[in-house]
């Protein structure tokens, strides 16, 4: 845990946030600042602080990010609709929080290229 990440805090439990899914690997938790109608934060449990800081032991948690973004997406109906699930890394990907995450964003049409 990284005492100033506010991600490992959620993770830690010790600030709150609607926690839709987890496991022994990741939690996946509501944006608070919703760009869709449905827009979940996967988030590793542990620290990693952008895409450029996985190695190969990372692939589990990669892979179990794809499942339970698929398995979210039924749960909440949108899956067969469409979704939208990315990665923001480093200041022109516009990533804001250095603890690694992924985007799950669904409920509207998506516009390509995003903005
Ligand atoms: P990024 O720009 O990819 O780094 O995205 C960071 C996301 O984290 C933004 O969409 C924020 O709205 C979201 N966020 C920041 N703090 C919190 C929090 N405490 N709970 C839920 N989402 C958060």
């Amino acid at each position: 845990m990284v005492n100033s990440c506010i991600f490992c805090k959620i993770v830690a439990g010790e600030i709150p946030a609607k926690i839709a899914y987890q496991d022994d690997l990741l939690i996946a938790f509501h944006d608070v600042h919703p760009q869709a109608p449905h827009h979940l934060l996967l988030v590793p449990r542990k620290h990693i602080a952008t895409t450029l800081d996985l190695d190969a032991s990372d692939a589990p948690m990669l892979a179990r990010v794809f499942s339970a973004a698929a398995q979210l997406s039924r749960e909440l109906g949108f899956a067969e609709e469409g979704f939208r699930l990315v990665n923001n890394c480093n200041r022109r990907g516009g990533q804001v929080v250095w603890h690694l995450h992924f985007h799950l964003l669904g409920g509207r049409d998506m516009t390509w290229p995003p903005g």
